[in-house]
């Protein structure tokens, strides 16, 4: 079995979670799925984004609010999702110029103008209509951090999982997300691999460090 194939199943038995919920942990990491996004390996939903609050302890819940009803600007995953939609609606929108990654919807810190701030209210119901996700509890941060790194890296490196003809992620202006098929840039297609041991001791709330 190949390693995607074992985190796509090991993230299973888990519950699914279609917003934040003060019932999450408060520290692990949060894996998206979205309508339309299946693995390659059995056929279920493909895991399409992998987060974590990488440098503070016990906000994770507070992570997963500001994906959900945030702004562009305090979640690199509403800037994509939000530049795609508007990417898709219109390749030559003006809040996306100059050129993809470059325009004040896709810049860090940039403000919105009234023409895209509504995207942000989109980026909302999309998250609540077309997307679910699991969490794990981490509560190590050094450990948290390499997890992270490893899962995304070795989802990214799966040679056959994919996106879909239709996904939405094919008009992100990273690069990494359009081919990778994941809502993410950092650490994808890097050389690190996650061991099926590692995966297992962290899963089984083993604190050893990797
Ligand atoms: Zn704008
Ligand atoms: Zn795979």
């Amino acid at each position: 079995m190949m390693i995607c194939e074992d985190i796509h199943k090991a993230l299973e038995d888990l519950p699914l979670w279609r917003e934040p919920s003060r019932e999450l942990p408060e520290n692990g990491l949060y894996f998206f799925y979205e309508a339309g996004e299946f693995n390659s390996h059995d056929e279920r939903p493909r895991i399409v984004r992998v987060g974590n609050h990488p440098r503070s302890r016990n906000t994770l819940q507070r992570r997963l609010r500001t994906h959900y009803s945030g702004s562009k600007n305090a979640s690199v995953f509403r800037k994509f999702l939000g530049g795609a939609i508007m990417r898709r609606r219109d390749p030559s929108h003006p809040c996306l110029k100059p050129a993809p990654g470059k325009g004040h919807w896709e810049r860090q810190d940039e403000k919105t103008c009234p023409s895209c701030k509504p995207i942000e209210k989109d980026v909302s119901a999309l998250l609540r209509s077309g997307f679910s996700f699991r969490c794990i509890e981490i509560v190590d941060m050094d450990l948290r951090n390499t997890m992270e790194k490893k899962l995304i890296a070795t989802l990214s490196n799966c040679p056959t999982c994919g996106p879909s003809d239709d996904w939405l992620g094919k008009f992100a202006y990273s690069e990494k997300v359009v081919k990778s098929g994941l809502w993410n840039s950092n650490h994808v297609w890097e050389d690190l691999v996650l061991t099926k041991s590692e995966l297992h001791r962290c899963l089984q709330g083993d604190r050893e460090r990797l």
